[in-house]
């Protein structure tokens, strides 16, 4: 058995996975705010579901967030009760096993490299585009590491081949300018869009549908961003397959657009690379987690 939780801000999940990838089990319940009660609540959600399905199994937990390799403590994530504290050292010890933890966009791209839009491709890069960007890398079932854990952090590079209008770029939460979370995210659209402070990207493909002129140019503008940064990856790691998870996902001109506009900036003579609409949505997380120990 496989167990994946998705710690989210507000909600954890755990989903138990049997060994053909089957859900025997799903249950979320409310994150608690303390940390010491997150460890309690994570641990009990296992205890509870190995009770109920009659099997022990490895834990994977997915976070916004990641582990430092330098120091083990979580580090950048948007729950702040995280950041800092030793999350799979916590767990482990109330589990009593070891459990692997990595950040959202890395379990997006386990679990589409599994068994959803990038299923049968050796190299998938899967990026989430949402509240935030992130983005993992999965070839040949294993997810890319390194030194610095931050293989696949793609949201915070800069957008490349900028225009002059758009250096340096906006500031980001990490402290540079100019990352692609700051012009690809939906607040980033939204205030491309409508000015500074708005932040509700949702309605504005539905308003360009019905001709507003603004919301036109913003999501011409976003898809020939998203465009150039993805013309980027395929300069260097040439994927099989690029897949699109996060809210704006759902925006199905992305699909149709982004081969032509990003095909200038791919070197060479061909820019073939599919770009598909990840296959398991918002559940991707817990199931990407539940197969963090795929790979042995
Ligand atoms: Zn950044």
């Amino acid at each position: 058995m496989r167990f994946g939780i998705d710690l989210g801000g507000t909600k954890a999940e755990i989903v138990a996975l049997d060994r053909d990838g089957a859900v025997r089990l799903r249950r979320r319940v409310a994150t608690p705010t303390g940390y010491e009660e997150i460890v309690q609540a994570i641990a009990g959600l296992v205890g509870q579901a190995e009770q109920e399905t009659g099997e022990r199994g490895s834990v994977g937990i997915g976070i916004p967030g990641s582990l430092s390799p330098a120091t083990g403590l979580v580090r950048n994530a948007n729950s702040q009760a995280l950041n800092g504290r030793p999350l799979d050292r916590d767990v482990a010890a109330a589990i009593g096993r070891d459990v692997r933890v990595t950040n959202d966009a890395n379990c997006l791209a386990m679990s589409e490299a599994a068994d959803g839009a990038g299923a049968g491709y050796r190299t998938v890069f899967a990026v989430i585009v949402g509240t935030g960007c992130g983005g993992g890398i999965v070839s040949s079932g294993r997810l890319l590491d390194g030194p610095n854990g931050t293989a696949g952090e793609w949201g915070h590079t800069p957008l490349p081949w900028m225009r002059p209008a758009e250096f340096p770029g906006p500031r980001c939460w990490c402290g540079r300018h100019g990352c692609l979370e700051t012009f690809l995210s939906g607040p980033a659209l939204a205030a491309d869009c409508d000015g500074p402070g708005a932040r509700d990207a949702g309605r504005i493909p539905a308003r360009a549908a019905a001709g507003d002129a603004l919301a036109v140019a913003a999501l011409a503008r976003h898809a020939d961003r998203l465009a150039r940064a993805l013309g980027l990856i395929a300069n260097i790691i040439d994927p099989d397959v690029i897949v699109l998870g996060g809210g704006l996902s759902n925006m199905p001109h992305l699909y149709a657009d982004l081969p032509g506009l990003m095909a200038p900036h791919v070197l060479g003579d061909v820019a073939r690379t599919p770009i598909v609409q990840a296959k398991h949505g918002d559940s991707s997380g817990v199931f990407g987690a539940a197969r963090l120990w795929d790979a042995g």
